[in-house]
């Protein structure tokens, strides 16, 4: 009878205890001392809890959580910059009408960090983005180094206005080169699956999908129809052209509740070539088509880049929406991508800890963000909200 009654007694406290501290997990996983009984019934709540918690607190990330993220990552990425190197993270704009805009990011920036910002070279010039090494250290050193590829680009340019495919955006070919050879290893390719941290924007992905989907596959129709041209292989200057398993075409339709990953040609590039790059061959990309105008790494190729110690020879803030990274990826490429994403994110937030879009979100997650594992694909979740870099550190950073 006794035991009957504490068990009542206790149950009631319990219950009690719960509807005053309904959202403190760890106050009631204090209380260790219950009978078997009494644990159970903690078990069934502790899930009634976690149900309540569900639907009732916001685990869906927004697109302000989402941006601040995106700037927390940009500070700490430019902080790292500066303390390793001694030198400011640069980023470049394309035209000088870009000027302006970017300014305002660096006005904004300086609370935190001090970055550069100056025009990138332009297209005409030199179309492509090269991942550095010990011997290519900067982008003078790039341009003469690859002035094969600059013919190269140019001939898949001419190419392309002949095949007629009208416009091509975001349209970057990823390449391996050395003193004999030149590999192209083809488009962006997408694939589509399921978030975990936001919720569904069906509408606006599906849109964004289809076009990206067209894209990628007008450049593996140029791949195709340049690898037919040159019958497996031609010599431009005494180095063999040759294009390297093109990805087939992206067929996949869009469904409900999905987003989509885009795996850029410089990420493609260093998946495949990750175990034969030596000191005599770089990566690089080549900006294809008249409207694909940047000759700078998106931020998120970049972030990859740098954790590769293959910086780019050019970053920008622009876009890099919806950017992913294939699974032929190494492990060990991705978690140095992963512990540097870790690493900048806790450098970033120091700075911007009262971001309150962004701690309104994350504290959902307090109990599985141990060490903040969940950041990484928090972040990849974070650039399909589809919206440049620059606009994502405006919409979050306070006024100067
Ligand atoms: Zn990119």
């Amino acid at each position: 009878m006794r035991t009957v009654f504490k068990f009542y007694r206790s149950t009631t406290l319990l219950l009690i205890f719960m509807f005053l501290m309904s959202c403190d997990k760890e106050s009631i996983e204090s209380e260790t001392n219950y009978s078997k009984e009494n644990t159970t019934i903690k078990k069934d709540a502790e899930s009634e809890k976690a149900g309540l918690t569900k639907d009732k607190l916001h685990k869906v990330m927004t697109k302000e959580a989402a941006d601040a993220l995106s700037t927390i990552i940009v500070v700490g990425y430019a902080k790292d910059v500066l303390s390793s190197t001694g030198k400011n993270a640069i980023f470049q704009y394309e035209s000088p009408k870009d000027f302006a805009v970017h300014q305002k990011v660096q006005k904004k920036l300086k609370k935190y960090v001090t970055v550069d910002i100056n025009q990138s070279i332009p297209k005409t010039t030199f179309p492509l983005i090269v991942a550095k090494n010990n011997r290519i250290s900067n982008t003078e050193i790039a341009m003469l180094t690859g002035s094969t590829e600059t013919k190269l680009a140019k001939q898949l340019d001419l190419r392309l206005k002949k095949m007629n495919l009208g416009p091509l955006y975001g349209a970057y070919i990823g390449g391996y080169s050395d003193a004999s050879k030149i590999e192209l290893v083809g488009a962006s390719d997408l694939e589509l699956y399921t978030p975990r941290y936001r919720g569904a924007d069906d509408e606006n992905v599906k849109n964004a999908y289809n076009s990206a989907k067209e894209y990628s596959n007008k450049v593996i129709d140029l791949l195709t129809e340049y690898q037919s041209s040159i019958s497996g292989g031609i010599s431009i200057g005494g180095v063999k052209i040759s294009v390297k398993d093109i990805n087939p075409k992206v067929t996949s339709n869009f469904s409900t509740g999905k987003m989509f990953k885009s795996f850029h040609g410089m990420i493609v590039a260093m998946s495949k070539y990750a175990s034969s790059i030596d000191k005599n061959s770089f990566l690089f990309e080549i900006a294809c088509s008249s409207n694909t105008t940047k000759i700078s790494s998106c931020f998120p190729c970049a972030t990859f880049m740098a954790s590769q110690k293959n910086s780019a020879t050019s970053v920008h803030l622009g876009r890099g929406d919806n950017w992913n990274i294939p699974s032929s990826c190494s492990p060990s490429m991705l978690s140095a991508w992963q512990s540097n994403i870790i690493k900048w994110y806790e450098i970033g937030l120091k700075s911007l800890n009262k971001n309150s879009d962004w701690n309104a979100f994350i504290s959902n997650y307090s109990g599985e963000n141990r060490g903040n594992k969940l950041i990484p694909q928090m972040f990849l979740e974070a650039l399909t909200f589809e919206d440049s870099f620059t606009k994502r550190i405006i919409n979050t950073l306070p006024d100067a």
